[in-house]
């Protein structure tokens, strides 16, 4: 596709101006996508409603904010001079050392200059008169382009309470996937943290340290496990250089493209010592270990799954100086590891400090926010800073926040009322020439994997229609029923589809996410991609192109 087979197909209303593609979102998705459809000669507008780039790694700033996966299984392995240059400084880097590593990629391919910041959008309509899509942004201007490629995340759509007062608030209140530029100063404050996710965590870590009172709000503890974060020393990172090419092969083979495996053997098939010395292994290593590492039954089998939740709560008890406090912090309505496993640095041993506390709004729960702090059933606190780490709108958030409107003028939100449908989590029928980069059913896992995995698809779907000359792809009904049909099939028994979270679709406070749904591929890593590749390889019969 080049700018000139655009210029045959006569451009309607007041778009400003037509693109061979617009990408929404210039997150490592979007980034790499761009850089891509440029080796394509297309030309190319991306929408970031930021004024940086970054994504996720623009957004959330919140104190203590980094990733779970080990840094140098983290960073985009298609630029091996990048790979070369770059230092990670920590096995978990910081979020300003990734947001340093974004823009540097920004720099090195000159990105920012088909990039418009501070641009949301608003609607995308796909219009079958001429073959293309129109986004509005928020501003009220349009664009048309021939494809649209959504890079919108994941995790993006970030969710607030909607207790009573929460505007009459009178210090400080931030979400966590909202942080602002400006350092937050905890020294000598007051502070809730509201949620105890992934986020949260995160957050109380680094809040405990300076804040003079830190309450925590809690309604459902989460299993969390110790990262083991520590420095990378040159000559480390002199090694890993050596073995970019291994890591990254590991990945690829890995059921969620992380560095860990599972272990082949069941959880009792060995003795109960060799279970026990296993177990303290994985709780001494680094990173997800424990989780997908672990003993290959410890998602399927339930008296499995109980011997390493004991094994963890036992390890809490052991942390939690104040018993009550560590069987608070103990989840008793779903097994380790059927939600996110939060990694911690010494998480558990903040409610040994004098200045943290921990409020189970279970027992006790939010009644109100007063203008002075927050009253539950049974005590009125003040504070003059409260953090918000209460999530996202998981997977089908950042879709349902912009009015996609495809074939014979049918909403994406109509067409997902009874649950989101894919091909491969990147097609949908009825929405031609529409790309989702993390769209719901794709596979997650260990994020930059699956991203360039599934930008290198796009691409290659875009230049196979460029090299026949063709101008319009979209997924059939039959193939989407047929991987909707796998991505059900796989979800089948896994412990994880029996508790509530962002990963069964549940946010209390989003209407219409109540109840549990297939939300995401729970399949491995390499089934989605030999799925995904064998469309490819069969020449894209399952895609109606023309
Ligand atoms: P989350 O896991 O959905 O956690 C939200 C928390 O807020 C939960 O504890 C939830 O309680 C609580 N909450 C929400 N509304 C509440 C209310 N009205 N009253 C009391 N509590 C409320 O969100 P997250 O922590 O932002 O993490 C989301 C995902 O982002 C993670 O699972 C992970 O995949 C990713 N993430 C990754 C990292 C990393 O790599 N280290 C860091 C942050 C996030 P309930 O559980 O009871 O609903």
């Amino acid at each position: 596709m080049t700018p000139a087979t655009l210029q045959t197909s006569p451009v309607t209303g007041a778009a400003s101006a037509t693109w061979d593609a617009i990408i929404i979102g210039a997150g490592m998705s979007g980034l790499y996508q761009q850089i891509r459809l440029r080796e394509l000669g297309m030309k190319v507008r991306v929408f970031e409603a930021g004024t940086g780039v970054g994504g996720t790694w623009y957004w959330n700033r919140y104190p203590g904010c980094r990733f779970d996966s080990e840094s140098y299984s983290y960073g985009f392995s298609f630029d091996k001079e990048l790979l070369q240059e770059w230092s990670w400084s920590e096995h978990f880097a910081p979020q300003p050392e990734t947001e340093r590593y974004l823009n540097l990629v920004a720099d090195k391919y000159d990105l920012r200059r088909d990039i418009q910041f501070s641009a949301r959008v608003k609607a995308a309509r796909w219009d079958e008169v001429d073959r293309l899509w129109t986004v509005t942004l928020d501003s009220g201007s349009r664009h048309r382009s021939r494809f649209l490629i959504t890079a919108i995340g994941a995790l993006s759509a970030p969710t607030m309470p909607d207790f009573p007062g929460m505007d009459a608030f009178e210090g400080e209140a931030y979400h966590t996937g909202l942080w602002p530029k400006t350092p937050v100063d905890f020294t000598g404050k007051r502070v809730a943290v509201i949620g105890t996710g992934a986020s949260g965590v995160q957050t109380i870590q680094e809040v405990a340290k300076a804040a003079a009172q830190l309450t925590v709000f809690q309604r459902t503890p989460n299993w969390c496990a110790p990262l083991h974060n520590g420095r990378i020393p040159p000559e480390e990172m002199a090694a890993i250089r050596a073995r970019y090419d291994e890591i990254f092969r590991r990945c690829d083979e890995t059921f969620s493209c992380f560095l860990h495996t599972p272990d082949p053997r069941n959880t009792f098939d060995v003795s109960a010592e060799e279970r026990e010395a296993f177990l303290e292994k994985l709780y001494s290593e680094r990173g997800f270990g424990i989780w997908v590492g672990n003993f290959k039954d410890i998602l399927t089998n339930r008296a499995a799954n109980e011997e390493i939740s004991r094994f963890v709560a036992d390890k809490i008890r052991q942390r939690v100086k104040d018993p009550k406090v560590a069987e608070l912090l103990i989840p008793k309505n779903h097994g380790f590891g059927t939600r996110r496993v939060p990694l911690e640095t010494r998480y558990y041993e903040c409610y040994n400090q004098p200045n943290v506390a921990l409020v189970d709004t279970r027992a006790t729960p939010i009644e109100r926010i007063t203008p002075t702090g927050i009253r539950t059933s049974d005590a009125e606190y003040g504070f003059d800073i409260i953090v918000y780490a209460t999530g996202f709108d998981a997977l089908r958030g950042a879709f349902d926040r912009i009015d996609f409107t495809g074939r014979d003028g049918v909403a994406l939100k109509e067409k997902w009322q009874g649950g989101a449908t894919s091909l491969v989590g990147m097609l949908q029928d009825g929405f031609p020439n529409m790309f989702m980069l993390l769209g719901p059913h794709t596979a997650l896992g260990n994020i930059p994997r699956s991203i360039e995995f599934n930008v290198d698809w796009v691409t290659r779907l875009l230049r196979h229609l460029q090299e026949n000359s063709l101008t319009y792809a979209e997924a059939r009904p039959d193939a989407v029923a047929r991987w909707m049909d796998h991505v059900m099939e796989v979800a089948q028994g896994l412990l994880s589809m029996e508790v509530d979270s962002w990963m069964t679709g549940v946010n209390r406070n989003v209407a219409g996410r109540q109840t549990r749904v297939v939300a995401r591929y729970t399949g491995s890593a390499p089934t989605y991609r030999a799925w995904a590749n064998g469309i490819a390889d069969r020449g894209y019969a399952e895609l109606v192109l023309a």
